[in-house]
């Protein structure tokens, strides 16, 4: 990979990176239509990353579709697939971590332990093999956006790190791998996430400002439904996460929720 890269950037030619543990969908292949505009060459890493799973979580289950991806990516023109082994990545004696502290300390840190420190990590490797000049992160996961714009200005990375919107299905439903591992019926309950988001969201169009009144309206909309286990509800500023009580001009709500053995994930940021 460094070959590559090394050559690209003699060239003159703009690297741009997508970071993906792969079984793509649209919200990947629109963050490569992204990169594409920012860069010159557009690199996909392909990676399941065991660093950020927890040790009862879904790493060996999580979907794989090697050949599916490529096809993808190659229909979108993608210049390199960057798929390294686990034990290219983490040899044996691995023993550096990257932690972003803080930030990690709220939202899915403080439900999935040493997750963030995975994530940090693992991306640092990539940047340093890819060697990009502006990496995208999608939305969806916004918490790890903004971690990663914190290591990348806190280690004086040399790299531009640039956030896009959520994808979601036609019935709000935003996009994710996790999403292969839902039932009909369980599809159906997961779309309650993203009402209740929308419903908060009308709730704070019609002048609610209060966090707690709009959290509670996410809670009880999903809470009308069985079988939606609530993991958290936040309203936080978009820059600390830090919890907020009362919103100012803008706040992010986010949702962390598992619909049977489905961890999902999905926010927005409320503006006025
Ligand atoms: P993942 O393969 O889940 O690790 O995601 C790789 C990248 O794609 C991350 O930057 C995610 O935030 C982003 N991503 C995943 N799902 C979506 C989506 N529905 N919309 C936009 N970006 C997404």
């Amino acid at each position: 990979m460094h070959e590559t890269s090394d050559s690209l950037r003699r060239e003159g030619r703009r690297i741009g990176l997508v970071p993906t543990m792969g079984y793509l969908h649209e919200g990947h292949l629109s963050l490569v239509g992204k990169a594409k505009e920012l860069a010159d060459a557009v690199a996909v890493s392909i990676f399941v990353n065991p660093a950020q799973f927890g040790p009862k979580e879904d790493f060996g289950r999580y979907p794989r579709d090697f050949e599916r991806d490529r096809a993808l990516l190659e229909k979108r023109s993608t210049d390199i697939i960057f798929c390294p082994e686990v034990s290219e990545m983490y040899p044996e004696g691995y023993s550096t971590y990257v932690e972003v502290r803080e930030l990690a300390d709220h939202l899915c840190g403080l439900h999935r332990e040493g997750h963030f420190l995975g994530v940090a990590t693992v991306v640092a490797k990539l940047f340093n093999a890819v060697k990009p000049h502006v990496a995208v992160f999608g939305q969806k996961d916004y918490q790890q956006l903004k971690i990663i714009e914190r290591m990348a200005r806190d280690l004086d990375m040399d790299v531009e790190v640039v956030g896009f919107p959520i994808v979601r299905e036609p019935d709000g439903l935003a996009m994710s791998s996790r999403n292969a591992y839902l039932t009909k019926e369980e599809r159906g309950r997961a779309l309650l996430i993203n009402r209740a988001i929308r419903r908060a969201e009308e709730a704070f169009r019609g002048g609610e400002r209060k966090a707690a009144r709009l959290s509670e309206e996410v809670r009880k909309i999903l809470g009308s439904q069985e079988g939606i286990d609530v993991e958290y509800v936040a309203v936080c500023d978009i820059e600390t996460l830090d919890d907020l009580e009362k919103i100012e001009k803008q706040a992010l709500i986010a949702v962390a929720a598992s619909v049977g053995r489905t961890r999902l994930i999905d926010n927005t940021i409320l503006t006025e």
